[in-house]
Order: C-alpha cells, then sequence, then structure tokens
C-alpha cells in the first residue's frame, strides 16, 4: 500500500489573481470568514501533536494565493524547523514573490512551483482575469528572484487550455533548454469554473509530449518532489519537463497525499470529499490530540477506497468547489 506522508496545506482561499478556471471575476465564493481560518498557533499545534506523529513529514504550502497570508515567513521557519520534516515547498503564482523569495528561503523554504500559464503578457493577463496592469512581468521578476536566491528545482506549472495557451507548449518546453527548472504541464481539470471552456476540453499529455518529441526528442527522467508527474527532459536540456496526466491517466494507487483546507478540513482526495473530517471544530470545541489522531488515522485507513474513479459517483461538492478553495 501506497504511504500517505504529504500534505498540502491551504494557507488562505483568496487570491489576489482571477483565473478563469479558478475563482474567475463576478463567481459567487463562499470566501472562509477570518474567524474560520485556522490561526497560525492552530496549524503548527495540528502539524507538530497530529500530523507529524501519525506519519506525515512533507509539506507543500498553498490556497488561494499563500504569500497573501499574514504572518507566512515566521510560519514556513516554524514548520521547517520541526525535526521530522524532510520537504517543505509552496505552489503560488508568484506576483508577490520577487520581495519574499529570499527571507522564505533564509526561513527554510526549499522547494517552489509558481504558475505560469503563458509567455505571452497578453495571454496571460487574459487567463489571469486581469483586465488593467500587466501582471506577467511583475511573476517573471518573482520567478527570477526564486532563481537567484537557490530554489531548486524551480517549477513552473503550465495549466494546458485548449485554444487559449496550447500553442506555446514549444515555447514554455524550451526555457528548460539552458535553465535548470522544470516546466511542469498539467491537464485542466473539470473543477470549480472548469466547464468554462467547456466543448475545448483539455488537451492529453501524450499530444504535447509527441510535439515536442517532433521538435527536439524526449528522454525519460527524474527530479525531486512528491508529484505525480511522469518527468521527461529534452536530450542535453539542462532542465526538465513534467506531465500531470489526472484526466488520461488515473494515478490514485500512487496517491500519496491528503489536503488540509485553509478552515481545517482534512480532506483525502481532490476530487472526493467522502470521509473528509473538521479539524479545527474538533480542535476548538477541545478534542484531545489523541483524539484528532485517530481521526486522521481512520481517514488514512479508509484513503484507498477513495479516488478519483468515484468523482461522478455522487460525492458532494467535488466538482463545485475550485481549486482555490481546495488548495490545490
Ligand atoms: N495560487 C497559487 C497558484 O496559482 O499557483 C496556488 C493555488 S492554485 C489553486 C494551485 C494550482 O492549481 C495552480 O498551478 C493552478 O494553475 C492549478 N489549477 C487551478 N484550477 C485548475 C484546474 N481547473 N485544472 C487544473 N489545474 C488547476
Ligand atoms: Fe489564484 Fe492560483 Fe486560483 Fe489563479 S489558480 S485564481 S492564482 S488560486
Amino acid at each position: 500500500m501506497n504511504i500517505v506522508d504529504y500534505l498540502r496545506v491551504s494557507l488562505i482561499d483568496r487570491c489576489n489573481f482571477r483565473c478563469q478556471y479558478c475563482m474567475p471575476e463576478g463567481a459567487e465564493i463562499d470566501y472562509i470568514l477570518q474567524q474560520n481560518l485556522l490561526t497560525n498557533e492552530e496549524l503548527l499545534t495540528l502539524l507538530r501533536e497530529v500530523f507529524i506523529p501519525v506519519g506525515f513529514t512533507r509539506f507543500r504550502l498553498t490556497g488561494g494565493e499563500p504569500l497573501l497570508r499574514p504572518g507566512l515567513t515566521d510560519l514556513v521557519r516554524e514548520i521547517a524547523a520541526f525535526p521530522e520534516t524532510r520537504d517543505l515547498a509552496m505552489t503560488t503564482n508568484g506576483f508577490l514573490l520577487a520581495p519574499l523569495a529570499e527571507p522564505l528561503y533564509n526561513a527554510g523554504l526549499r522547494r517552489v512551483n509558481i504558475s505560469l500559464d503563458s509567455l505571452d503578457p497578453d495571454t496571460f493577463n487574459q487567463i489571469i482575469g486581469n483586465r488593467g496592469r500587466d501582471r506577467w512581468q511583475q511573476v517573471w521578476e518573482g520567478i527570477r528572484a526564486a532563481h537567484r536566491v537557490g530554489f531548486d528545482p524551480l517549477k513552473l506549472n503550465v495549466v494546458v487550455i485548449p485554444g487559449v495557451n496550447d500553442h506555446e507548449i514549444l515555447d514554455l518546453a524550451a526555457l528548460t533548454l539552458d535553465r535548470r527548472w522544470h516546466v511542469r504541464f498539467i491537464e485542466f481539470m473539470p473543477i470549480g469554473n472548469g466547464q468554462l471552456f467547456g466543448d475545448r476540453g483539455w488537451v492529453a499529455s501524450e499530444t504535447l509530449r509527441q510535439q515536442i518529441r517532433d521538435r527536439w526528442g524526449l528522454v525519460e527522467s527524474r527530479v525531486t518532489g512528491n508529484g505525480p508527474a511522469d518527468v521527461f527532459q529534452i536530450p542535453d536540456a539542462e532542465g526538465t519537463l513534467g506531465f500531470i496526466s489526472q484526466m488520461s491517466e488515473c494515478f490514485c494507487d500512487r496517491c500519496n497525499r491528503m489536503r488540509l483546507s485553509a478552515d481545517g478540513w482534512l480532506r483525502p482526495c481532490l476530487l472526493n470529499e467522502t470521509g473528509q473530517i473538521d479539524l479545527k471544530t474538533a480542535l476548538r470545541d477541545g478534542a484531545s490530540y489523541e483524539d484528532l489522531r485517530n481521526r486522521v488515522r481512520h481517514l488514512l485507513d479508509i484513503k484507498p477506497d477513495i479516488n478519483f474513479k468515484q468523482r461522478d459517483a455522487g460525492t458532494s461538492g467535488g466538482y463545485t468547489r475550485t481549486m482555490s478553495q481546495i488548495g490545490g
């Protein structure tokens, strides 16, 4: 059986972008009320007293946009300082990263994934729902700062949207030719506002690989991380390419993770809410740490039976919550 030791921790459900596939401008999103967010202290208590004792040792901070979380650098320092922490990473849109890259690195963050769906500022602004200022350049500065500071591997996440950015696959892949970066192409998921692109559907990873193979060739490779990506490399390139194919392949049997939402719900599967538990309320109601550990252990026991395959089988909300709410 798979060891589940990787926790994706959503720090906040709000965001400074309005990606069309996630939380588009005007969408009605029930944001978590401030008083329902886990405080930094509660989060650290859950990690120290509950998750680490049951075996979680690898953590990814996400959101919403995690760089919006107050006290983020201190939080990172505390999580990195747990002797059991083997890996601490973050997924961010990169917009606020440039000035924070060094403090976060010094606090103990070692890996960062930055979302960059396009190299063209106009397309980028269209995707992130920004009709005003150009935000691409500031994200690029964030990426460069992370590179300078030494985040390695530096990963870029590209959600491939048919008819919007799929003509840029070769340009994005070319970023790895002379940089030690890891560019990951993610199949677009019908989650949150996923129906937006309706009929256009999603592009299978194999189609992208074939384009890259035809241009440069492609060999299997490896990269540090916990992800479900199939990793390849253009021959002699400095960096690597990842393909996350959750739509065209089922990798549930390799799943090593759970997700903790910003309001303290522990969820066993991205697209399935079965069994999820409200740890924040239990903690605030005075449940003992042993009781909380037992609830998590139970969820770990039943997790193998909760997966993507059943996502259509009437589980509540799997498709209606956005990645920003679940903690993507
Ligand atoms: N705000 C940060 C960011 O965008 O990197 C972290 C949170 S975001 C929800 C995490 C990842 O989920 C991003 O790489 C984003 O592109 C991806 N994502 C969001 N909605 C998606 C969808 N419908 N299909 C595939 N990936 C999605
Ligand atoms: Fe914000 Fe990330 Fe969602 Fe885009 S994908 S709206 S950056 S949380």
